[in-house]
């Protein structure tokens, strides 16, 4: 097996271990790409849910927020271009009877060809050792040309036939690639079909069809609708934004890599909306700004990328995905996309209402173009856990598991361990405790020898460990230990309000 595939492995039970991921209905055997978060993913979860809503909207005067309903009018949907246009090229082995998506099976095979790069680059380093350069090879070494054309032409013929709707061109692709079901090892394929992505139930007791509705696939439309109360309420000026954290469903054709691809999730989305023509320094201004915060919580910039598409979606003229190295690769975490005037323009035509800005600096009226960003909360929580999970070797030739999760998101801030139960060391770590979880998330442990509590915190990754003991009762000092280097040093309680908030100080981050 892979390393990789082992890595992750143990990050998926590691979350389950620590009570960050449940499977949804374990009991019933679960649900496929549904999950529930425990106690510490629930926190985790918040804490990045508050670092991006300061960041988009309480840092920017000119950014506010929105909570729309997950039910939506259907013509929404119809405006939108989703009942149209949501959909993914599914294809199934004939053999195997399992479905993939298309466009899936030819970027897998394009990831193949791209790691036998990486193999090539890898041998070469080891020969050359330290006059490698690897930038310098790839753009000359014969074998690596080929292989990367290889990949330019089947990138460059996917696209022609997905932006087309030529699905014939896509199954003669798959064909032409020779490409082989995992599962069966045949290339035995159904013609590719479209599959739309949205969920439909009903509303009310009529099952006449009138009242049927979607969940919504995404939350931006909610924001579109909401265009004219918002700036209107808020007394807005463009360029302004209206940002909303909330759920989206897509019926995925294959949901798999935990809660990478999930059918129930959770989206961060902010809509942008600017005058005609200035769109594309607003792209290239958000691109930048997005960038800069994944930056900002230091998991090393060379874990992420942009990834420019050329197949674009019926709605933009410009998009570009920020991909994260997760355990499996470079994958999207994050899309901004300049979406035009297109969602506007649609729901003024379908509901017949003006969806428009009076624009007091050029005297005119127009609808605005729209810049949107949307990060996926829950891939953004697979981006930290992924990142920050370690297996460490200690000196003392000891292991140890730690989440080394940025302070600022990690569940729990301090833990208060008591040394022993007994001579007053637990009324003095409640009163500590007392003392600090009004502005930081702590937890109280008297269980088990401290080295064991010391490992169990490593693994959930909180930042620090404050240790009651004998002296503490003496002089009022405690062992702080420090999570990523292990160091302890004797500090008085009073300091240890300061040094947590120092540690988790958000105008830090945002600096
Ligand atoms: P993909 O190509 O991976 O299907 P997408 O391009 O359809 O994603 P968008 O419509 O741009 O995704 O959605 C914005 C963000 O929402 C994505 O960058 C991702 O983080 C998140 N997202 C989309 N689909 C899912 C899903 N099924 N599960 C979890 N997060 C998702």
């Amino acid at each position: 097996m892979a390393n990789y595939e082992d890595i992750f492995k143990k990050v998926v039970s590691h979350a389950k271990e620590y009570g960050y991921v449940f499977q949804s209905s374990e009991i019933y055997d679960g649900l496929a790409a549904a999950y529930d978060y425990g106690p510490n993913g629930v926190e985790l979860k918040n804490n990045i849910k508050n670092y991006w809503w300061k960041s988009m909207v309480n840092m920017h005067e000119n950014i506010v927020g929105l909570d729309s309903s997950i039910f939506m009018h259907p013509t929404t949907w119809k405006a939108s271009g989703h009942i149209d246009a949501f959909n993914d090229p599914l294809v199934d082995n004939k053999d195997s009877k399992k479905r993939y998506r298309a466009d899936v099976l030819i970027e897998d095979h394009i990831a193949k060809i791209e790691a036998k790069i990486d193999k090539d680059c890898v041998k070469a380093a080891k020969r050359f050792g330290d006059a490698f350069n690897r930038e310098e090879f790839v753009t000359t070494n014969g074998r690596i040309l080929d292989r990367q054309k290889q990949i330019d032409a089947i990138n460059e013929k996917m696209n022609t036939s997905l932006s087309s709707g030529d699905l014939e061109g896509v199954k003669a692709l798959i064909e032409e690639l020779d490409i082989k079901c995992p599962v069966s090892g045949t290339n035995n394929w159904t013609d590719v079909r479209q599959f739309n992505l949205m969920f439909k139930t009903q509303m009310g007791a009529t099952a006449d069809g009138a009242s049927d509705l979607y969940l919504r696939p995404e939350t931006a439309q909610g924001i579109f609708v909401n265009f004219l109360n918002v700036q209107k309420t808020a007394r807005m000026k463009i360029p302004f934004g209206i940002a909303q954290i909330g759920k989206a469903f897509r019926n995925e054709i294959v949901a798999r890599q935990f809660i990478f691809r999930m059918r129930e999730f959770e989206q961060m989305e902010m809509q942008f909306f600017v005058r005609p023509g200035e769109e594309m320094k607003w792209y290239d201004y958000w691109k930048e700004f997005r960038m800069k915060w994944h930056n900002s919580l230091a998991m090393g910039e060379e874990n992420y990328r942009f990834h420019d598409h050329e197949n674009l979606a019926h709605y933009a003229n410009a998009a570009a995905d920020i991909e994260f190295k997760f355990p499996f690769g470079f994958k999207e975490l994050e899309g901004i996309h300049s979406r035009t005037d297109f969602d506007l323009k649609a729901h003024q035509e379908h509901s017949g209402k003006k969806l428009q800005y009076f624009d007091p600096e050029i005297g005119e009226s127009y609808v605005p173009y729209v810049v949107e960003t949307s990060i996926g909360l829950d891939r953004m929580f697979l981006t930290v856990l992924s990142h920050s999970f370690r297996e460490e070797q200690l000196e003392n030739g000891e292991s140890r598991v730690v989440l080394k999760i940025p302070a600022l998101l990690a569940p729990l801030k301090a833990a208060i361990l008591p040394l022993t139960k007994k001579d007053g060391m637990p009324e003095k770590a409640r009163e500590i405790m007392k003392s600090l979880q009004v502005d930081f998330n702590c937890q109280y442990e008297e269980k088990d020898s401290i080295g064991k509590r010391y490992r169990r915190q490593d693994a959930i990754g909180t930042p620090y460990c404050i240790t009651v003991d004998h002296q503490t009762l003496e002089n009022n000092t405690v062992t702080l230990r420090d999570r990523d280097t292990m160091i302890q040093e004797r500090v008085s309680v009073e300091k240890l309000h300061s040094i947590i908030a120092e540690k988790v100080n958000i105008a830090k981050y945002l600096a």
